[in-house]
């Protein structure tokens, strides 16, 4: 055993291309100021409180808002917490209020009762679970796969919320934001907002995510966005078109050959990253200036035609 550690620390089993690449995505991650870009991430929100119930309901109404412009999101959640006081798990024990309270907010297709079915169906499974990561345990040993396992947790919040099933035709009027402030994992979209919300509460306490539930960050898949899946492309992570939960899952199986315990580690870094070079996803001197990844983007190599294989030698850089 020892010396399977060993062989993977010292990343033996990496091709000469997956060692470069290892280097590239450790050193963006380590550029990144936590404390600097947390503060323009919505995962700040579940930091503000100390209370656990609190961070994961937190993260939950966060993470789930988290579409569309980052500036609008985080003065969103803002103005729904300042509604919900100083402990949102009491806040929301009773629908009734919190319906009232919050039936003037919109969020782009989300109306303020999506997000109070939301916030009460949360709460009730919490109360019943203990928190709502022993309901997410229960939920995946029931389900098996963490997609199955995903699709029951959500529903079971679903139900006690009061939000429309996933069955429920999307495009009938108003049941609109209901049906989708919990994406429905098994339609073959990636559900990044989901898997971001798992990212927070399974990955160690980093400064950045929390580490508030009891499974293991080996089990993530990877939460994609187009920015990500750009970038994904553009370093040889994958050669699929759609920013899919299946090219999500391809691109978490690369990422696990850099480190099979804790794969979607690069995740905020390479994200922020995104945000900031707003990546072109083209040769553009311009905008590619500075970007860590340019030794590594496909669009800067000599050849463009690879890529990383696993096992497979590639090309020099
Ligand atoms: S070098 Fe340019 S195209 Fe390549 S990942 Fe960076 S910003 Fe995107």
């Amino acid at each position: 055993m020892g010396s399977v550690l060993h062989f993977r620390r010292n990343k033996g089993h990496l091709n000469d291309e997956e060692q470069k690449l290892f280097a590239a995505l450790e050193a963006v991650r380590n550029d990144v100021d936590p404390i600097e870009r947390v503060r323009r991430d919505p995962v700040q929100f579940a930091h503000r409180f100390r209370d656990p119930h609190d961070q994961e309901l937190v993260g939950l109404l966060a993470a789930s808002l988290a579409f569309g412009n980052v500036t609008t999101i985080l003065a969103k959640v803002e103005s729904i917490l300042a509604i919900l006081g100083p402990s949102p798990t009491t806040a929301c024990d009773n629908r009734g209020p919190i319906q009232k309270a919050l039936a003037h907010i919109r969020h782009r297709v989300f109306r303020g009762d999506d997000m109070a079915r939301l916030l009460f169906g949360a709460r009730s499974l919490q109360r019943s679970s203990g928190t709502l990561g022993r309901a997410f345990v229960k939920h995946l040993d029931e389900g098996g796969t963490l997609r199955e396992g995903l699709a029951r947790w959500a529903s079971d919040i679903r139900a006690r919320g009061g939000l429309p099933s996933i069955e429920t035709r999307s495009a009938v009027g108003d049941l609109r934001g209901g049906k989708h402030i919990l994406p429905n994992v098994q339609a073959g979209g990636a559900s990044k907002r989901l898997l971001l919300y798992l990212r927070w509460m399974i990955r160690p306490a980093d400064g950045i995510d929390l580490g508030l539930w009891a499974v293991s960050p080996s089990r993530l898949v990877l939460p994609l966005d187009t920015h990500l899946h750009k970038i994904a492309r553009n370093l040889g992570l994958t050669d699929r078109a759609d920013a899919s939960w299946r090219t999500a899952e391809k691109i978490t199986e690369r990422l696990l050959r850099f480190d099979p315990d804790d794969p979607i580690k690069y995740d905020f870094a390479l994200c922020h990253l995104g945000m900031l070079q707003r990546c072109p996803s083209r040769r553009d001197p311009k905008r590619c200036e500075g970007c860590p990844l340019m030794p590594y983007c496909k669009h800067w190599r000599p050849s463009r035609k690879r890529s990383l294989a696993p096992g497979k030698v590639g090309v020099p850089l």
